[in-house]
């Protein structure tokens, strides 16, 4: 099982509606799954956050940058 999970869900995140925390039986589907939403997150979202993915123990995970 692999998550992607955003880690910090600034108030962006919450207007969204979208999960924080996403789980997949496949490793190649879930890091698909965070770069698609790593690159939704900084064209449509407030643009003061610069989001990036890193893998940590199977999971993955959106961080932001400042
Ligand atoms: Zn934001």
């Amino acid at each position: 099982m692999y998550k992607v999970i955003v880690e910090k869900q600034c108030g962006c995140f919450k207007r969204s509606g979208h999960e924080g925390e996403t789980s997949f039986e496949n490793k190649d589907d879930a890091l698909l799954h965070a770069n698609e939403r790593k690159n939704e997150m900084n064209s449509e979202w407030c643009g003061k956050h610069n989001f990036f993915v890193a893998e940590e123990n199977n999971d993955f995970i959106i961080k932001m940058g400042e």
